[in-house]
């Protein structure tokens, strides 16, 4: 197994608790991957990667309930209203309270349509819709123009996917917007209550460390994997340190960047020439703690949408925190600013959405995942044509080479290594 993120970890614990001989191979020097928890002197657990999941997300709560952890309710259960840091204006709403009612009617008709069509995309397999290619060739942005969206409209949408940190809508592909929205139930745009209604009480990254405790030694960490060679009837492994390691198969449980980093040979061209066409959208975390959630005292819910900052939104991960992302569009400002004012010029933007009393957090992180090497992004981006590109191989395995991870599943997400991880381990087991 290749990497002790939450996919190989969940991959390796099912291979594991059903006899198989397995060791995860780590490069850093702790298990997790992109979730990554640091606990502070009260005793509140701090969330550096990924955060929440949804209703639908149904193999990582499966997991959860296994682990003896627990699920509870996000800031989708406040009852305050939304921050929105527009061109200079500020409004407070939970609705798109900048709009006319015109561009209100326009929205709910367009994404009437937009559920329409997500419907008609099969999630598991896209590129089997008749429209694939001119779904996939043209832009989330684009169409919404085709429909006869307002210009407000479009800014809607730009909203929201500046605050998840995912492409600018007009370099996101329609159909793997589609896709994505087709997983969750085809309802519509982007939901909160559907991705984003419930976290794991005791902190996402304690789902990884659980795991972590029950492999014990079958981890290796600072194991950074330079090499997979494949034979008919075993694998050569090389590390970076010069090691070699021989197994019967090699789970792949990597992001797509880090994943061209590794010579692999034996593999189909077909197979790497998918694997190696998948992007990346770069982002960097950025999360400020307080006493206390003071922004509940004015009516707010934490949640933020930034029209012309560095960070595109922001919501509230616990009590007293605020959670941040830096979108891809603006992860080249964020690096340009010398990291010593990075954190200041973060909370000066907290400040102008949330008041005064956000300029003294007790404490604050960054993370930037964007450039650190074993991540080099966030989330799976499909801009125009990607989906195409990748094709119908995306997540295949070619055993006794397996891929498994958030980058094999519709969208990324703690779902999407959860789910894939632990079919991988099922089809490993059934191959063998
Ligand atoms: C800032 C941020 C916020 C997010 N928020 C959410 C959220 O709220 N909800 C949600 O569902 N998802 C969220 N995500 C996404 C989610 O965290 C990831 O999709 C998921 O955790 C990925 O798991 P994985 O196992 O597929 O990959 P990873 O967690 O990336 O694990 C891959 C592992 O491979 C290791 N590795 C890399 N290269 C090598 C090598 N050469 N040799 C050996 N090991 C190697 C890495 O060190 C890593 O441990 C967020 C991600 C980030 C970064």
């Amino acid at each position: 197994m290749v990497g002790a993120g939450l996919a190989g970890l969940a991959a390796a614990r099912d291979l594991s608790l059903a006899g198989v001989d397995v060791l995860v191979l780590e490069a850093r020097d702790r298990p997790g991957g992109r979730v990554e928890q640091v606990a502070i002197d009260d005793g509140r657990r701090i969330q550096l990667g990924g955060e929440i999941v949804g209703t639908f997300h149904t193999a990582y709560k499966d997991l959860v309930a296994e682990l003896g952890l627990t699920i509870g309710p996000t800031f989708t259960e406040s009852e305050g209203q939304a921050t929105w840091v527009l061109s200079g204006n500020r409004f407070v709403g939970a609705d798109l309270p900048w709009m006319t009612a015109e561009d209100r009617r326009c929205y709910d008709r367009i994404e009437q349509e937009f559920a329409g069509l997500a419907g008609t995309v099969d999630h598991d397999d896209p590129w089997s819709h008749p429209d694939a290619v001119a779904l996939d060739r043209i832009s989330l942005g684009q169409w919404l123009r085709d429909r006869g969206a307002t210009v407000d409209v479009v800014r809607a949408l730009e909203l929201a996917h500046l605050a998840l940190a995912v492409e600018s809508v007009e370099h996101s592909s329609l159909l793997a917007v589609l896709r994505k929205e087709s997983a969750a139930g085809a309802a519509g745009f982007y939901d909160y209550d559907a991705w984003e209604n419930e976290r794991v009480v005791e902190g996402s990254a304690t789902v990884a460390l659980r795991m972590a405790d029950q492999l014990g030694d079958r981890i290796r960490y600072g194991a950074v994997v330079s090499g997979v060679r494949v034979e008919r009837a075993r694998v050569d492994v090389e590390l970076a340190s010069g090691e070699r390691l021989s197994a019967s198969d090699v789970v792949m449980a990597v992001p797509a960047g880090p994943l061209r980093d590794i010579r692999i040979t034996g593999v189909s061209d077909e197979k790497l020439s998918s694997l190696w066409q998948q992007k990346h959208a770069m982002a960097a975390k950025f999360v400020a703690v307080y006493r206390d959630s003071f922004w509940e005292r004015a009516k707010l819910d934490g949640t933020s949408f930034m029209e012309h900052n560095i960070l595109g939104g922001t919501w509230a991960q616990g009590n007293g925190v605020l959670s941040g992302l830096v979108p891809p569009g603006r992860i080249g400002a964020y690096l340009a600013t010398p990291a010593h004012l990075r954190e200041q010029d973060l909370v000066d933007e907290l400040v102008t959405a949330f008041g005064p009393e956000a300029a003294q957090p007790l404490g604050a992180f960054t993370r930037s995942w964007a450039t650190d090497p074993y991540t080099q992004g966030y989330v799976t981006a499909w801009r125009p044509g990607d989906l195409t590109a990748v094709g119908p191989l995306h997540g295949k395995h070619e055993p006794p080479f397996y891929v498994c991870g958030s980058d094999q599943w519709v969208a990324g997400y703690m779902e999407g290594a959860v789910r894939t991880g632990r079919s991988t381990a099922q089809t490993l087991l059934h191959a063998n």
